[in-house]
């Protein structure tokens, strides 16, 4: 089959691999027909997730259909149409028990390296997928793959932060970050019904599009967010925060930006090992901080599913890009540079 490989650090190339076949008999192999590529998968590139092999396909955001299941796969078969957690967990450890899924004692990610499973990805014409069961969700003929291929990843992590995150009728959020993430719970907290979204960033137009889908953008280039956010609520700031970068400097606009008694959400991925903590004055104020950690895709991706089909997000406002899969480097380029907002590759 042709796949993306990860050659290197910095380096990707589209090449043969064996095909994948059923070696565990939960598994399932699944025909790709729509993949994209996520910002994690830029962490792998850039070298700051180790553990890699050379070689080897990346990639965990897909839709496909079902062409080969393990004897004890009871909620698949061949012909079905599925979309894929990138969250590989086992079912059957004491977080799974609980729904917890992203706490799962396993932690697989589909082509994410040695330490999270050492498993393919599916930025490929074929995937395997380990516990299918649990890892994998139905797609009905009523929603197409460019609107089910982020309930795996993206689209559910803002319904999963926003849920997290407490957000209550008439609140006036901010989001801190324009990215796919943030753009995905921006779309999701309006289901809310919240007074005000703000959505900080200094990306044009990405500020543009957030705009567009019904927050009050805030360029911090241009203004200060939390003066204007102040402003905007009696000087009070706003009652929730949803920090989606994962940079020490937002976590601080976040801390910064919330009312007294407030919550601060963080689904930005952070990396630094410590922070300077003001927690005399975080606690004075009594601020709630929700540390979002990775998405707990398999108990919140239903939900997610179900927005989409209800017409309360439409996830394909954050495709810029459609190309064959033979072109992912071009696609990769794109995507890296910002030229791209969400790129999807057709295997
Ligand atoms: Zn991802
Ligand atoms: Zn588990």
């Amino acid at each position: 089959m042709r796949a993306v490989l990860f050659e290197d650090i910095g380096s990707i190339r589209v090449g043969d691999y064996p095909d994948p076949s059923v070696v565990d008999a939960k598994d399932a192999v699944v025909k790709v027909t729509t993949a994209a590529i996520c910002g994690s998968d830029l962490h792998l590139l850039h070298g700051r997730i180790p553990g890699m092999r050379a070689d080897s396909p990346i990639g965990h955001e897909f839709v496909g259909t079902v062409t080969a299941v393990g004897d004890e796969v009871t909620r698949f078969k061949p012909g079905d149409r599925v979309v894929g957690s990138f969250l590989i967990a086992c079912g059957q450890c004491w977080y799974c028990a609980r729904e917890e899924y992203s706490n799962c004692d396993q932690l697989w990610i589909l082509g994410y390296g040695m330490f999270t499973g050492d498993l393919d990805g599916a930025q490929a014409q074929l995937v395997r997928v380990p516990i299918a069961d649990l890892n994998l969700h139905a797609v009905d003929d009523s929603l197409t793959d460019e609107q089910a291929v982020f309930a795996g990843d993206i689209l559910t992590t803002g319904v999963y932060i926003c849920e997290r995150a407490g957000i209550r009728p008439g609140d006036t959020i901010a989001i801190v970050g324009a990215g796919p993430v943030g753009l995905f719970t921006l779309m999701n907290a309006r289901a809310y019904e919240p007074a005000q979204i703000f959505m900080v960033d200094v990306a044009t137009d990405r500020l543009k599009l957030a705009e567009q889908l019904g927050a009050t953008p805030l360029d911090s280039n241009k203004v200060n967010p939390v003066v204007e956010i102040q402003r905007a609520t009696g000087e009070r700031g706003a009652d929730v925060v949803i920090e989606c970068v994962g940079l020490a400097p937002a976590f601080t606009t976040a801390l910064d930006a919330v009312r007294a008694g407030g919550t601060v959400a963080v689904i930005g991925v952070h990396s630094d090992l410590t922070y300077d903590f003001p927690i005399g004055e975080v606690w004075r104020r009594g601020v709630t901080i929700v540390m979002g950690a990775t998405c707990n895709v398999q108990a919140y991706w239903d939900r997610a599913l179900e927005l989409v089909k209800n017409g309360t997000v439409d996830p394909t406002i954050l495709i810029s890009h459609t190309m064959p899969l033979e072109e992912a480097v071009e696609g990769y380029r794109l995507f890296e540079s910002h030229e791209a907002l969400k790129v999807i590759l057709k295997p």
